[in-house]
């Protein structure tokens, strides 16, 4: 018998392990981030995967693969418009992402013409960006919304121009051939508030249309949107979702 635990006890379905199993891996010991303020980004966890560090936009490009035309400055990146979405070198799947944005201080605009952006998963699926603080619009594209699928289940915003805190746990669709065998689904964290709680998408982000799935890879990109408006983001990163003996 493990010392720590137990070999007399039942199997537990789906494993070969023990309940209460001694010899059962350890969880891997991952040093917590720490907190963002107002005024300064945290820290990510000693197992993220930094995707943008508050220095520079090396590991993003445009839609057109030449380097990201984003303006970097003071730990942030703002959106310069009209150079276009950007999107990360990096390809990565399942995973737990973290990203803080912020729209611009001075509110201009109504409905989806106030600070609005884009956090797109796999380069496709978006959690809507846009500054919804006392400023309504169509409810499946506030703040949060799984665009044009899903209103956010909460309005979480702080005022423009204060730092916004999303956490992001995404599960991607998988394919075989042509066919969608499994859903992708989704769990939105708007500082601190669940949005969605492990939402099936029903397909790709698409606007005044009904959307579907189109078979890709099972990893993509993180891409971010140049809608215009001048919001900025920092402290990206992400942490890849693992199975529970994995390490
Ligand atoms: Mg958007």
């Amino acid at each position: 018998m493990g010392s720590l635990g137990y070999d007399d006890t039942p199997i537990i379905p789906g494993t070969p392990w023990h309940v209460h199993d001694g010899t059962r891996p350890q969880p891997p010991v991952v040093a917590p981030g720490t907190e963002s303020s107002q005024e300064k980004a945290g820290a990510p966890p000693s197992d993220a995967v930094a995707l943008f560090d508050g220095t520079s936009l090396a590991g993003w490009v445009g839609g057109d693969g030449q380097p990201a035309k984003w303006k970097v400055e003071d730990g942030y990146m703002e959106v310069v418009p009209g150079t276009g979405n950007i999107q990360t070198v990096e390809h990565f799947g399942d995973c737990q992402l973290h990203v803080e944005w912020r729209a611009p201080s001075v509110a201009k605009g109504e409905s989806q013409g106030r600070g609005n952006s884009g956090v797109f998963l796999m380069a496709q699926y978006e959690t809507q960006v846009l500054d919804c603080y006392e400023n309504p619009t169509y409810p499946d594209g506030t703040t949060g919304a799984i665009y044009g699928q899903y209103p956010p289940l909460a309005n979480a915003c702080r005022a423009p121009g204060e730092w916004q805190v999303y956490d992001i746990l995404w599960e991607g669709p998988r394919f075989e051939g042509a066919s969608c065998v499994k859903p992708a689904y989704v769990t939105v964290i708007l500082n601190g508030v669940v949005l969605h709680n492990h939402v099936e998408l029903m397909g790709n982000t698409s606007h005044r249309v009904l959307t579907d799935y189109i078979a890709h890879p099972p990893t993509g990109p993180l891409m971010l949107q140049d809608h215009g408006d001048l919001v900025r983001f920092r402290n990206i990163w992400y942490r890849p979702l693992k199975g529970y003996d994995e390490g």
